[in-house]
C-alpha cells in the first residue's frame, strides 16, 4: 500500500434521525467501494489476511463477501436497532478509472445522548458530516439535534442527503423545502435511496469535493490519539488511533502520555498497523490524517485509555517531556447514573472482574470502585452516562463475554454538607450505605441533588402534554421558545433533578409525542432537597443492596412501586415473607409473597374427572 497524499484524504461521519437509513446508506457505501467484510470487530482472523503490499483496489476486492456489510457489529447494537459505539471503517475510492484513489475513512456514530462521550471523541477525528433525512418523514428532531451538535463541534462541511426516494410516498421537493427552512442548508440535497443504491455514487462525489482534507503536521514525528480501543484474546490491547502527524510502521517505537495514574513514558514497540474494513486489515504503515488502529504489546487492560497519545519514543521535546500530558480529547462527561454490580454466584467473581476490565477498556465512560455488600459479597459500583447506557453495558457483558451480573436499581449521585464543617465541603452519597447513620444525621447541614437543564425539541401542538409530563417530573423552571428556523416547532427548555430522568422519562416523551421530540440535557448545579434512606426488610432482615436513598417527596411513592415488583419477582419460599419498606424506622409499604402450597384439593379434582369417579357414583 502507497501513501495516499494527505488531500486525497477524507474522514468524515454520518448522522440521521433514527431510521432515517443512517446504517443502510453506510452499508451502500462500502459495497459501492467493493468493502465486504466477512468477519466482525473483536473476531478477526488474528492477522492471517495480511495485504502487506498489496495495491489498493486489491485490498478492497479481497475481503470477503460472506456477511452483509454493517458497521453495527456489537449483538447488542444489531438487536436494539442502534449504534452505541462509534466505528470506523476506510473505504478506497477512485472516481474514474485513471484517477489517483482516495481515501474515505468513515466513522459511524451512535446518536442517544448516552453515548456523547462517543460522539465528541469521533468528532475531532472527522472534517466533515452526511446529514441524512428521510425524504417521507422530513426534517425530525433529531435530525436538529445531530446537525446542531455537529456544527457547535466547528463542522462546517455538512453534505444533506434525502433518502428513500424509492418510496411512492416520498416527497423530495417539500423535504429539501424543510431543510433548507429549518436547518439553512443552502447545498441543495443529494436525492438518494440507500435501499435500491439509486443516487449513492453521487454521495462519494460530494464526499470527495465538499468535504476538506485533514489538516496535519507536515513531516513531524508521530502522534497518534487513541480514539477507541479494545481487547482481542491473542494480540491483547488494540488501539484505533487518529494519525495526527507523522508515519507509522511496524518496528516504531511509541511512548504512551497517559493520565499521572499510569507508568509515564513506558515504551511500545508497534507490533502490527492497519485499517478497519470494519475487519481489521494490517497494512504496512498510517500516515498521518488517517485513521487505523495499532497493536504495540500493550497485555494490560490498564496500559492505555481511551485519549491517551502516543508519540514517537525518541521525540521528547514536542511532549514536554516523558512526563508530558498531551489533552488532546475534549473533557470526558462526568457519570451520573450509579449502579451496584455484583456476580450471580460469588465463585463467578473473578471471571467477572476480568469480563468488566475488558468492557471497561472500549468504554471509558464507564467508571468503576470495587465494594462489598452484605448479602452479595464484593462487586463494583458502577457509573454510567444515563440507564440506557447502563442496560447495554449490562446486555454486553453478557453477549460479547459470556458474563451475567446482578445490577441494582440505577440512582444519581446527592451530596451531604455537614454544620462542623466548611461550607464548601460537600460528600457525595452515591449509594445507601453512604447516607449519614443516626449519629451523623443530627449534623447535616444540606442535602444536595444534581439537575439538570434540558431541551426537548417538539411541534408546538405537543406543547401541553409535554408541559405535564415534566410538571410530574418536579420541573422546576420551564421556557417555550419557537425555533424561528423551524417553523412550527418550539424548544422547551425545562430545569429537572436528573434523577426524574434517568427511568422511563425519555420513553414517556417518545410515545407522547409519537416520537416526534428530542430530548437533550446537560448538569447544572444541584440544589439543595431534603433526602432519605429507604431501606427493605425481607422477613425482618435489612436487605442492604436493595435499600435506597431518595429525596423525600417521592420516597412513598417509589418504595411502593419496588414493594410491589419485589412480590412479583421474588420466588415463592415454603413460608411467608413479609416484603417491608421503611423510612426511618417507620414502616412505609408492605406486601406479604404467600407460601408456596400443594394444592391438594385441586389434584383430587382431577383425578376424579380422569376417572370418571363422577358418574360411578
Ligand atoms: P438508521 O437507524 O438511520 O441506521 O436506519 P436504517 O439504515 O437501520 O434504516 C431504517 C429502515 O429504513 C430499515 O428498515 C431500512 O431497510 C429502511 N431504509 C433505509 N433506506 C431506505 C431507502 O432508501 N428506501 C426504503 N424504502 N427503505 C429504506
Ligand atoms: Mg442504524
Amino acid at each position: 500500500m502507497e501513501m495516499v497524499p494527505t488531500n486525497q484524504i477524507r474522514n468524515f461521519g454520518i448522522i440521521a434521525h433514527i431510521d432515517h437509513g443512517k446504517s443502510t446508506l453506510a452499508d451502500r457505501l462500502l459495497e459501492l467501494t467493493g468493502c465486504k467484510s466477512s468477519s466482525v470487530r473483536g473476531t478477526s482472523t488474528g492477522g492471517k489476511d495480511s495485504i502487506t503490499g498489496a495495491d489498493m483496489s486489491a485490498i478492497n476486492a479481497m475481503v470477503s463477501t460472506a456477511s452483509p456489510p454493517t458497521l453495527d457489529t456489537l449483538p447488542v447494537e444489531r438487536e436494539r436497532g442502534i449504534t452505541v459505539k462509534a466505528q470506523a471503517a476506510t473505504m478506497f475510492y477512485r472516481p474514474r478509472q485513471e484517477d489517483p484513489p482516495y481515501m474515505l475513512n468513515l466513522i459511524d456514530t451512535p446518536g442517544h445522548v448516552d453515548f456523547t462521550n462517543e460522539v465528541s471523541r469521533s468528532l475531532t477525528a472527522i472534517q466533515g458530516v452526511l446529514l441524512v433525512v428521510d425524504a417521507v418523514a422530513g426534517v425530525q428532531a433529531q435530525t436538529m439535534a445531530h446537525y446542531w451538535r455537529a456544527r457547535e463541534h466547528g463542522l462546517k462541511a455538512i453534505i444533506p442527503i434525502l433518502n428513500k426516494i424509492d418510496l411512492p410516498q416520498a416527497d423530495p421537493q417539500a423535504a429539501a423545502l424543510l431543510l433548507e427552512q429549518h436547518l439553512g442548508l443552502r447545498m441543495p440535497p443529494l436525492l438518494v435511496s440507500a435501499k435500491t443504491g439509486a443516487g449513492v455514487p453521487a454521495v462519494l462525489s460530494a464526499i470527495i469535493e465538499h468535504i476538506p482534507p485533514p489538516t496535519v503536521v507536515a513531516d513531524a514525528a508521530v502522534q497518534a490519539i487513541v480514539i477507541d480501543c479494545w481487547f482481542e484474546e491473542f494480540r491483547g490491547v488494540i488501539c484505533l488511533v487518529h494519525m495526527r502527524a507523522g508515519h507509522l510502521r511496524k518496528g516504531d517505537q511509541l511512548r504512551s502520555h497517559g493520565n499521572g495514574t499510569r507508568v509515564q513514558g513506558r515504551q511500545w514497540n508497534v507490533e502490527e498497523v492497519g485499517i478497519l474494513q470494519p475487519a481489521m486489515i494490517i497494512t504496512p504503515h498510517l500516515q498521518a490524517g488517517q485513521v487505523g488502529w495499532l497493536q504495540c504489546g500493550m497485555r494490560q487492560t490498564t496500559d492505555v485509555l481511551i485519549g491517551d497519545t502516543l508519540c514517537a519514543a525518541d521525540n521528547d521535546q514536542v511532549m514536554g517531556g516523558p512526563s508530558g500530558r498531551i489533552n488532546s480529547l475534549p473533557a470526558r462527561l462526568k457519570p451520573t447514573v450509579f449502579a451496584g454490580c455484583f456476580p450471580v454466584t460469588r465463585e463467578q467473581h473473578e471471571t467477572t472482574a476480568q469480563a468488566i476490565q475488558k468492557l471497561l477498556l472500549n468504554d471509558s465512560s464507564v467508571s468503576s470502585e470495587r465494594i462489598i455488600s452484605t448479602a452479595l459479597g464484593p462487586g463494583w459500583r458502577l457509573g454510567f452516562l444515563g440507564s440506557l447506557h447502563m442496560d447495554v453495558f449490562r446486555q454486553r457483558l453478557e453477549q460479547e463475554f459470556g458474563v451475567e451480573v446482578i445490577l441494582t436499581a440505577p440512582t444519581v449521585s446527592y451530596e451531604v454538607a455537614y454544620k462542623d464543617e466548611p461550607p464548601t465541603q460537600w460528600h457525595p452519597i452515591s449509594c445507601a450505605e453512604e447516607y449519614p447513620d443516626e449519629r451523623r444525621l443530627g449534623r447535616v447541614r444540606a442535602f444536595r441533588e444534581p439537575y439538570v437543564r434540558a431541551s426537548i425539541i417538539v411541534p408546538d401542538s405537543m406543547i401541553g402534554p409535554m408541559l405535564s409530563l415534566c410538571s410530574g417530573a418536579r420541573c422546576l423552571d420551564s421556557d417555550i421558545q419557537p425555533l424561528l428556523e423551524a417553523g412550527d416547532r418550539v424548544k422547551l427548555s425545562v430545569i429537572l433533578p436528573l434523577v426524574e430522568i434517568i427511568g422511563d422519562f425519555n420513553d414517556r416523551l417518545l410515545s407522547i409525542s409519537a416520537g416526534y421530540a428530542s430530548f437533550d440535557y446537560e448538569p447544572i448545579e444541584g440544589r439543595s432537597v431534603e433526602l432519605v434512606k429507604v431501606a427493605i426488610r425481607l422477613n425482618g432482615d435489612l436487605v442492604d443492596v436493595l435499600s435506597m436513598v431518595q429525596p423525600k417527596v417521592r420516597a412513598d411513592s417509589v418504595a411502593r412501586q419496588l414493594v410491589g415488583r419485589l412480590v412479583k419477582l421474588l420466588p415463592r419460599q415454603q413460608f411467608p415473607v413479609a416484603i417491608q419498606a421503611l423510612i426511618g424506622g417507620k414502616v412505609i409499604a408492605r406486601e406479604t409473597l404467600p407460601a408456596l402450597r400443594k394444592d391438594v384439593i385441586a389434584k383430587c379434582v382431577r383425578k376424579e374427572r380422569r376417572e370418571g369417579w363422577g358418574e360411578v357414583r
